[in-house]
């Protein structure tokens, strides 16, 4: 099979058929080449319903999670987006797809910089990228009309709260390692409201808000 039809079978066997449905997310998934953002080796997993070994001890996420915690930031294609996290990039350049413009951070350099390469060789020219502690969001960029975390931190980081928008939206994993709550909040004008999505298991959130260290 070819990378685009191991791609459309993604989009069928493992976002509709658990329901995700909607048509701009679906076609999000189905040009963004994920064989190109996992090491050579790996592209032919890169579709498989799983997560994988991007180096630095780091994953991509599995397919059908990205598409879940992207559905839950209800993208319409205006938003400011901020993702924490930015990995390989492939959840970024779903971001890229579906909002006006990304700014993602990354705290291992030795991952921001192939993630950089990668997402201009492909043309994303709404994507910035830095590198840094994401658990203190990036506040110079504030507010965000939808907020992305893609590492788990024991509580919600204070910080990544303060800079999600009237009306936005903030996605993450809450929780202790290897059991976390996928969380979405959204800050509308008279209060926060939390939603628990899913169970899922993410790598921590290293840095001031979240967990210390790595160890
Ligand atoms: N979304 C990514 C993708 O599509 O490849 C996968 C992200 S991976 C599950 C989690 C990432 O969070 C790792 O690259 C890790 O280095 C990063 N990370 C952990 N703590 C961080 C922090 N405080 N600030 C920024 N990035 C952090």
């Amino acid at each position: 099979m070819t990378f685009e039809e191991l791609r459309e079978r993604m989009v069928d066997d493992q976002l509709k058929a658990r329901g995700l449905t909607e048509g701009r997310l679906l076609a999000a998934f189905r040009s963004v080449p994920r064989h190109l953002f996992v090491p050579p080796e790996l592209a032919r997993e890169a579709y498989t319903d799983h997560p994988l070994p991007i180096g630095a001890d780091q994953t991509i996420s599995q397919p059908y999670i990205v598409a879940l915690m992207t559905h839950c930031l209800r993208l319409q294609g205006h938003e400011r987006i901020l993702e924490i996290g930015t990995g390989s990039g492939y959840q970024t350049a779903i971001l890229a797809e579906l909002g006006l413009e990304v700014y993602s951070v990354e705290r291992l350099p030795e991952l921001l910089l192939p993630a950089k390469t990668r997402l201009l060789s492909l043309g994303y020219s709404n994507i910035t990228l830095t590198s840094g502690d994401g658990s203190l969001g990036w506040p110079e960029r504030a507010p965000f009309d939808a907020v992305l975390v893609s590492a788990a931190a024991p509580e919600i980081p204070r910080s990544l709260l303060a800079q999600v928008g009237t009306g936005g939206r903030m996605v993450l994993p809450v929780g202790p390692p290897n059991a976390q709550m996928l969380i979405e909040v959204e800050r509308r004008p008279e209060a926060i409201h939390r939603r628990e999505v899913a169970s899922c298991v993410f790598v921590p959130l290293i840095g001031e808000q979240g967990w210390r260290s790595a160890g």
